[in-house]
């Protein structure tokens, strides 16, 4: 086998928030397998990261792969303008029978991004056929993370989304301060304060509130507590603000429910799913929303909801989306992902005796440890490769969101590279 050419790579080829001018390495991945990832000298590394939220199942796994090839002796591709087909009904219907009851109709987007353009775009339409035009700003959250486009990373938080690079460029939004009750802290009310004021200042401005329920993935890996949500819920049908919920990182199991707006039993006018969808084969996305804000889009001026790219709907992502979907609910997830977070817990918190470590945070399939210096990404990327797992640090963050079929071996050797870079242990 020709072996990956990597001066090429680093000549050519953008990574993820990379400079071409001082190239950080990147490491040959040949294949992988189970919650393996082959690098191309043969080393066999666990992954803690399952490609970004979205390998839940693990590599290479034989229904997916099956799911994969009989679409493709079928029809790799067809428009989904006037024409509809098997995999995208099917996954309508599962999307709809998973979610909550008032979630109805499926919009279909190619990646999570889209799917928060998509979810931005009905909110926006919505009001505007109701002759709200005034109705054109959203509400975030500061440490939220919704994407990379340009209607996404205007929700983002305005530091760490990078706002000020391009300033005048992106539209404006409000934001309120991250939920400041942890996960499993004591609920105080206070937290909603921000919220409130942004709501009762420019409610007539604001089409939505969106964030990410429970937990602040990329924007900071913060969770905080449930209740939060029943206030937004409340606070929105106060002020006549649509509440978007983005679950691209934490659906289809990740924080110890299905979907993580159940740990409060708040249901959003619009949802976005991603990531996980496909088991991680292909990049797919949904944003649902309830038959009110459909109809409310469909009654007005435009008529119909104005987005509609080339690939939607794609029959091998829906496809492979089925069989992903339905391997988790044939799978104990739930138990599993509950044994993971006992083990992260019992592995994990031993950090904080570190005077490097300053917060350790776990749910679900979720281990966090916030340093209190930011890590040389480079320099502890080959550290942790050299211990035998993939972990990509980020910041002050390391943190993990393994497969669910990790064995708790290949867990422990997670959190003991953890532990070594924490200098818990060597
Ligand atoms: C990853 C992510 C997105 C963006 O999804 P892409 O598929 O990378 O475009 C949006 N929101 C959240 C919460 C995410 O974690």
């Amino acid at each position: 086998m020709a072996s990956i050419d990597l001066d090429f790579d680093r000549d050519h080829l953008w990574h993820p928030y990379t400079s071409t001018s001082r190239p950080l390495p990147v490491y040959p991945v040949r294949a992988a397998e189970g919650v393996y990832l082959e690098l191309e000298d043969g080393r066999r590394l666990v992954d803690g990261m399952s490609s970004w939220w979205a390998a839940i199942h693990g590599y290479n796994h034989p229904r997916l792969n099956q799911a994969l090839r009989d679409q493709t002796e079928r029809m790799a591709h067809v428009m989904f303008g006037g024409i509809t087909h098997e995999p995208a009904v099917e996954l309508g219907k599962r999307l709809v029978a998973l979610t909550p009851t008032e979630l109805t109709k499926v919009f279909l987007a190619d990646s999570g991004s889209v799917s928060v353009e998509v979810a931005i775009k009905m909110a926006l339409q919505y009001w505007m056929s109701q002759g709200k035009t005034g109705k054109h700003r959203l509400l975030a959250l500061r440490n939220g993370y919704h994407g990379d486009t340009f209607g996404a990373m205007a929700v983002c938080d305005p530091v760490n989304g990078m706002h000020d690079l391009f300033s005048g460029i992106l539209p404006r939004h409000y934001f309120a301060e991250a939920p400041s009750v942890r996960f499993d802290g004591v609920w105080d009310d206070s937290a909603l304060d921000s919220v409130r004021a942004q709501l009762e200042q420019h409610a007539d401005e604001i089409a939505a509130l969106i964030l990410e329920p429970v937990v602040q993935g990329a924007g900071g890996m913060r969770l905080y507590h449930p209740e939060f949500l029943k206030g937004c819920r409340r606070l929105c049908d106060e002020h006549g603000v649509l509440l978007i919920f983005d679950e691209i990182a934490t659906g289809f199991g990740r924080s110890g429910k299905l979907f993580a707006l159940e740990h409060a039993d708040v249901v959003p006018d619009i949802l976005c799913l991603g990531k996980a969808i496909t088991g991680g084969y292909m990049t797919l996305a949904a944003t649902l929303c309830s038959d009110r804000v459909a109809a409310g889009i469909c009654d007005g001026q435009a008529g119909v909801l104005m987005h509609g790219p080339t690939f939607m709907g794609n029959p091998l992502a829906c496809a492979v989306a089925n069989a992903s979907i339905d391997l988790l609910l044939e799978s104990p997830w739930q138990q599993r992902v509950q044994a993971i977070e006992a083990q992260l817990r019992t592995e994990l918190t031993p950090c904080l005796e570190s005077d490097k470590v300053a917060d350790v945070r776990v749910l679900g399939a979720i281990g966090v440890v916030e340093l209190k210096q930011p890590c040389d990404v480079g320099q502890v990327q080959k550290q942790l490769v050299d211990l035998g797992v993939w972990i990509r640090p980020f910041g002050k963050l390391l943190y993990i969101m393994p497969p669910f079929i990790i064995e708790p071996e290949q867990l422990r050797q997670l959190t003991h590279a953890m532990r070594v870079v924490s200098q818990l242990e060597s």
